[in-house]
């Protein structure tokens, strides 16, 4: 059983959700070569504690900053610091933030100045793919009916689908149950309601699906072949007909 959250709860849940968003649009101007994702950092955290909220990743289980920035290969869970963005590269940013008792989670990759083909690819893709499995999220269907959307738009593209990091319901506390994978079987899993929260996050990589974790900083996910890896990531509602999207 999945939490079904109340009118109420879902009126605050759309509050973070929205600070989440404008806070990832907002910061895309400064994603250029030459800034360090330390500046970065700063400058999420003002905006997040402006909205009047505190940023969820702050200290959670020891994690040192208010988001998650990740360059090329590393795939999540970047550690901001005085590393400059160069050009031809890609950042994931992966924010999140807690008002009134609620979390809003969403990440978007986004490119340092001019990319590859293939990188603009692998962002173009990972991002459908969260479309494919959100045409899935409405009452009645199953949370593997996503997974395996996510998964077949990825491996379509001969993509690599990280099994180790999924998605994750969200609500008062960052993560809950359940686990939101990005690959699995359709017609599998808890069946879906109306009022469902959940943060559908695909984690796509270029070559291998195999990752590793830095054993130097306990957080640094990356790709073990080295290639570039992107995510896409928003908080959304299960909904009679559809989702709703709150990140945007
Ligand atoms: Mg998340």
């Amino acid at each position: 059983m999945i939490a079904v959250k109340t009118e109420e709860e879902l009126a605050k849940m759309r509050v973070s959700g929205k600070i989440v968003g404008d806070t990832l649009r907002m910061i895309e101007p400064y994603v250029k070569p030459g800034v360090s994702t330390m500046e970065l950092n700063s400058v999420i955290e003002e905006f997040i504690r402006s909205a009047g909220a505190i940023p969820s990743f702050k200290n959670y289980n020891g994690f040192p900053a208010a988001s998650c920035i990740s360059i090329d290969d590393v795939v999540v869970h970047g550690i901001p610091s005085l590393r400059v963005l160069k050009e031809g590269e890609i950042v994931s940013i992966d924010v999140g933030a807690l008002k009134d008792g609620f979390h809003g989670d969403a990440a978007r990759t986004f490119a340092v100045g001019r990319i590859s083909d293939e990188k603009r690819k692998l962002v173009e893709v990972t991002k459908e793919c969260f479309f494919e499995g959100i045409k899935q999220a409405r009452e009645g269907a199953r949370l593997g009916d996503i997974s395996y959307a996510i998964q077949k738009h990825a491996e379509k593209h001969g993509y690599g689908v990280v099994r180790e990091m999924v998605g994750h319901g969200i609500g008062r506390h960052l993560h809950e149950p359940p686990d939101v994978p990005n690959y699995g079987n359709a017609g599998s899993g808890p069946i879906l309601k109306a009022g469902n929260c959940l943060a559908i996050e695909p984690m796509i990589n270029l070559g291998t699906a195999r990752i590793t974790i830095s054993s130097a900083d306990g957080w640094t996910c990356r790709t073990k072949d080295g290639f570039a890896s992107a995510h896409y990531e928003n908080t959304v509602i299960v909904g009679k007909e559809g989702a709703e999207i709150l990140t945007l």
